[in-house]
């Protein structure tokens, strides 16, 4: 192993950047050794798109008729979709109710032609369990630790997601105001990223003195009861619910889970998210605002061209392109797309000819469980990649995802920010992106100039 990759596994194993790995082993997250590159305006003009994005995902989310509307089909044939539609309240009646999102915008930069900057193209918009609010600022550390050792030229851009995170939830907390008030983290069993969760748990008891409890779908199912509509789990009142778990079918093995969602979602806890926030950040929801109309709908003109630039195509398979289908397109030239269906936690979509047989085979009525997407033609740099302790250097794509904060009681935004970055860097050559997944490398931004 060189000076610089032992040097930096030491650090990471010392700091908390690590996870489990497939076979349950304890090993320092992927990350990588070569800070992603980015001019100071860039930064800039993504840091203050957060908000915007923030405020456009909450008016969705507090319309309940267009969810529905714009799901409905979808639902038909994705059991998942319909399964959480169902829980969608009646009507937007919640109003004066506290809303919390813990969100990431994540994106590819496109090649700005020329001397032009790069250009952030959304990957998409993610409205539950966030991952990286800890290791992202912990792989920022280490690369100020190599910086500081004369081991790498860049200093890092400070980043700290998981303290602003932190504050929120304990703010909220705060606010719900009983004074057996805990946090509730919905999990998944066996959670290979378990650290990165933790630390929000740590920093809350020591910085607050809140404390947490973990539970899955299934445990909630069999430990909470409502009790003057709170949330009651042990004794302790849940006066924030986070999800970290709940985003896909497999943490709902039964009904019994199900249930607990339903309970969770008739109690008075704050949920980070709301059934409708989880909605709101589907995959098909993203291909509706697509539509300039659609668009327009939610955010004031002013914002308008700002929010056009960062999107790519987005389409229903049988939406036409020129003078054929969205679908035909692209199994004529598959290279140009990305098909995708409402699911999160990586590994889902499909690319190549896995997507064109896939195309080819399905139903009438499955065609609206998925999206097409354009394909981001992201810039491509190379990079040195440290997984399980080896090194390697490899040309590669860095993705950039954007934390932010909102806060609002009914309609009304209380608080509305950006909260720091998380950085993925993976070889050219794959198509997906996930940390956990094995495919990408734990990265900071630094700047150009
Ligand atoms: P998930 O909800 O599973 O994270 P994403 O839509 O974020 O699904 O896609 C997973 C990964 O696939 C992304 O992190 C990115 O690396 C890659 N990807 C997704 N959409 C595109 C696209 N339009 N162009 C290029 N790469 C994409
Ligand atoms: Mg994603």
């Amino acid at each position: 192993m060189s000076k610089i990759t032992q040097e930096a596994v030491d650090f990471a194993i010392a700091n908390g950047l690590v996870k489990y790995n497939a076979g349950y082993q304890l090993t320092h997250a992927p990350f990588s050794l070569t800070p992603c590159a980015i001019s100071h305006q860039l930064l800039q003009r993504m840091a203050e798109l957060t908000p915007v994005f923030n405020a456009l995902w909450l008016k969705i989310t507090n319309n309940s008729a267009f969810l529905r509307e714009g799901l409905e089909k979808t639902a038909r044939t994705d059991d998942f979709v319909r399964q959480l539609l169902n829980l969608l309240p009646s009507d937007d009646s919640a109003a004066g109710a506290q809303q919390m999102l813990i969100s990431r915008n994540d994106f590819l930069l496109a090649d700005g032609d020329g001397n032009q900057d790069p250009i952030p193209k959304q990957v998409e918009f993610n409205t539950i369990s966030n991952s990286f609010l800890s290791l992202s600022r912990q792989i920022a550390l280490l690369h100020r630790h190599l910086n500081l050792r004369g081991m790498l030229d860049n200093a890092p851009v400070g980043n700290d997601p998981l303290e602003a995170s932190v504050d929120a939830m304990a703010a909220a907390i705060d606010a719900y105001d009983h004074p057996d008030a805990c946090l509730l983290m919905v999990v998944q069993g066996r959670e290979q990223n378990i650290f990165d969760q933790r630390a929000i748990e740590f920093r809350l008891l020591d910085k607050y003195r809140i404390s947490t409890v973990r539970l899955t779908l299934e445990e909630i199912s069999e430990q909470a009861t409502l009790r003057e509509g709170h949330l009651v789990i042990g004794g302790r009142v849940a006066a924030l619910t986070y999800f970290r778990a709940g985003y896909t079918p497999d943490d709902y093995p039964g009904a019994s889970s199900w249930k607990a969602r339903e309970l969770i979602e008739a109690s008075t806890t704050i949920t980070c998210p709301s059934v409708a926030m989880q909605l709101a950040g589907a995959k098909k929801v993203q291909q509706l605002l697509s539509r300039p109309d659609t668009l327009r709908m939610f955010v004031d003109e002013s914002f308008y061209e700002q929010i056009r630039e960062t999107f790519v195509g987005l389409y229903t398979l049988d939406d036409t392109i020129g003078d054929e289908s969205a679908s035909e397109t692209a199994c004529r030239t598959p290279e140009r797309f990305v098909l995708k269906p409402q699911r999160e936690g990586g590994g889902n979509n499909l690319y190549g000819e896995e997507m064109t047989q896939k195309l080819r085979s399905m139903s009438e009525g499955e065609k609206d469980a998925y999206i097409l997407m354009e394909r981001i033609e992201a810039m491509v740099t190379p990079s040195e990649l440290v997984v399980e302790s080896t090194s390697e250097n490899l040309p590669s794509i860095s993705e950039i995802g954007r934390y932010g904060l909102c806060l609002a009681e009914g309609k009304q935004i209380i608080e509305n920010r950006d909260l720091g970055y998380l950085v993925r860097t993976k070889s050219a050559d794959l198509d997906e992106g996930g940390v956990c997944a094995g495919y990408a490398c734990l990265n900071s931004l630094c700047l150009t100039e």
